[in-house]
């Protein structure tokens, strides 16, 4: 007997058969003699549209009050969890829903991106053990002691919501059932000779993930680390009755490096369409600069990502170089423009047709030269490299756009992750 946490996603939970499907992936596993939690998300596009109605909501101002925010984006996961109980019980399974404020799931007060503090499992596993009920837990959703207002995790949220919920009670499995059947060693519709990961690293995941490997939200894979909650990211699309409870389904298991006993050099290539690159010409190279930059950019919520200066020729000035996401690059020119009296520089150049392409493996942090075979294989294709960035366990690369899925495949065939086809 095991204790498990199985958390289902949007796509997962869609219509009235797929909860039905649901409910027989939990029965398998409540058959195989084991206590169950289970973690749910909103039906797919409920929350696009309980977002979508509390914008529509406002004819007079412009931002909302985040707690009742909260309060209408909360709601989308507490059907999920009901009509799941319901179909459990239909199934002659004994089971209840949950929602945040009742375990309690308590959080911090920032409304719509609050943080888990602590979640109580007590009354959860006195449950599995007297009376055998599973429990339904709404994702995404907590409350802040205080105020005892709802709050909401932040968009993905039901992500952090299931590694908490397994820290919490103490599981032996955390299952994260989902549209895709695990981890690709990039996007296989880029690269149709990805290869699903047995095993990744927390670290390597939080990579990815960061990096625009939409399985998970980046939050939870750092709870999973600093909790060391191991994760098994698997398809919900598989026929639970086709599924050996004792067998080894496909998936990927997101878990310490020390557990991954073949380690490759590289394991995934992440890549950014979403990029906008800002270089700002002859700055004066003294003391203060890069603060009067990057200070008014952080002010305003700008996250920067990559950032290359270089070493000035003359002692008078230099070029610095950054990246913002796309979305951002207007905003982030606004602020740069404003601040030039501060800063002092000559001109702005900038360009938002850029993709950012990122090499990820913890081996590359006993390997030398990893980077220098992907300089070569990329000038071989006459792929100009803008700017790059490194850091132990990945290195950057900002490219044109339009080079984006050329730079991916060979860097995956480079690094030997192509499928072996027979
Ligand atoms: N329903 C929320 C969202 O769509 C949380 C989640 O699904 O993880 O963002
Ligand atoms: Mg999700």
């Amino acid at each position: 007997m095991a204790r498990l946490v199985m958390k289902f996603g949007g796509t997962s939970v869609a219509d009235l058969d797929r909860i039905a499907n649901v409910a027989r992936h939990v029965k398998r596993e409540i058959d195989a003699g084991h206590e169950v939690a289970v973690v749910v998300s909103a039906m797919s596009g409920v929350t696009d549209q309980l977002v979508a109605w509390c914008e529509g909501a406002l004819r007079t101002r412009k931002i909302f009050d985040a707690r009742e925010y909260d309060a209408v984006v909360a709601t989308g996961e507490e059907v999920t969890a009901g009509l799941l109980a319901i179909t459990l019980q239909d199934m002659d399974i004994n089971a209840r829903s949950w929602q945040g404020w009742q375990l309690p799931v308590l959080t911090s007060n920032v409304h719509a991106s609050a943080r888990i503090l602590d979640i109580n499992g007590t009354e959860l596993i006195r449950r599995f053990r007297e009376t055998r009920e599973v429990a339904v837990i709404a994702g995404f959703q907590g409350v802040h002691k205080e105020t005892n207002r709802i709050t909401t995790l932040g968009r993905g949220g039901s992500d952090t919501s299931v590694v908490a919920v397994a820290a919490a009670i103490r599981a032996d499995r955390c299952d994260i059932y989902t549209d895709v059947d695990g981890v690709y060693t990039t996007d296989p519709r880029v690269v149709p000779r990805a290869r699903r990961l047995d095993r990744v690293a927390f670290e390597e995941m939080l990579e990815l993930a960061s990096l625009g490997a939409k399985v998970m939200q980046v939050r939870s894979v750092e709870l999973g680390m600093v909790r060391n909650v191991r994760i098994f990211v698997r398809s919900s699309f598989d026929r639970p009755e086709d599924i050996d409870p004792h067998g080894n389904p496909p998936g990927t298991l997101i878990c310490d490096e020390a557990e991954i006993v073949e380690q490759q050099v590289v394991t995934g290539i992440a890549f950014s369409r979403d990029e906008a690159q800002i270089s700002i010409r002859e700055v004066q190279d003294k003391p203060g600069v890069a603060a009067a930059i990057f200070g008014p950019l952080a002010a305003a919520n700008i996250n920067v990502d990559m950032i290359v200066q270089n070493v000035s020729a003359d002692g008078k000035t230099t070029d610095l170089t950054f990246t913002v996401p796309a979305a951002d690059y207007q905003r982030a020119l606004d602020v740069i423009v404003k601040a030039r009296p501060a800063i002092g520089y000559a001109r702005l150049d900038s360009a938002t047709d850029v993709a950012k392409v990122s090499v990820i493996g913890i081996g590359m942090r006993s390997h030398a030269g990893v980077a220098a075979q992907a300089f070569s294989a990329l000038a071989e294709r006459a792929i100009n490299i803008r700017a790059i960035t490194t850091s132990e366990i990945k290195f950057s690369l900002l490219i044109d756009a339009a080079f984006t899925e050329l730079a991916v495949r060979t860097l995956h065939s480079l690094y030997g992750l192509d499928k072996v086809t027979a």
